[in-house]
């Protein structure tokens, strides 16, 4: 199984915000999406960063309120690590756990064309885990 199952699945839709966009934002966008980060892309549409509740969490503990006014560029993740349509789902889950993280932007010819979570990973692997026992049972019963 690779990214290009899980995104038929899930579909390609991405949250994603401008580098200008105040942390305050992020956060609403977060709570109004029930989800975990936001991709932040440039005016081009290239990926220049990725914005996790534990990013603002953490700069809100270490600054306070004030900082929710500040823009998302200056506190987001900007070495981000991406993945591709081929990648099969084990590398994903050996990326996420080396970098301890749970989200990775898809990007295919420089162009954001999808993400995908951790949630996503255990969901697929689940569903394989089904299938494999399924056809275990099916050879059992017919052989
Ligand atoms: P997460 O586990 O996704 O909530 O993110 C944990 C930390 O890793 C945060 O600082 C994020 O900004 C960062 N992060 C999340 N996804 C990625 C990624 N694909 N590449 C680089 N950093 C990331």
């Amino acid at each position: 199984m690779n990214v290009a199952a899980i995104l038929k699945l899930k579909g390609r839709d991405v949250v994603t915000a401008s580098p200008g966009t105040s942390l305050l934002e992020i956060a609403q966008r977060l709570g109004e999406h029930k989800i975990g980060c936001i991709v932040i892309v440039d005016e081009g549409g290239n990926v220049s960063g990725i914005v996790s509740e534990r990013d603002i969490v953490r700069e809100l503990a270490r600054i306070g309120a004030p900082v929710m006014e500040e823009p998302v560029e200056v506190y987001m993740t900007k070495s981000v690590v991406t993945c591709r349509e081929a990648d099969t789902i084990d590398r994903l889950m050996g990326e996420m756990t080396a970098h301890r993280f749970r989200h990775m932007p898809v990007v295919e010819r420089g162009r954001l064309v999808g993400l995908v979570s951790i949630g996503d990973v255990v969901r697929m692997r689940i569903a394989e885990a089904e299938m494999e026992a399924a056809a275990m049972r099916d050879y059992i019963a017919t052989g």
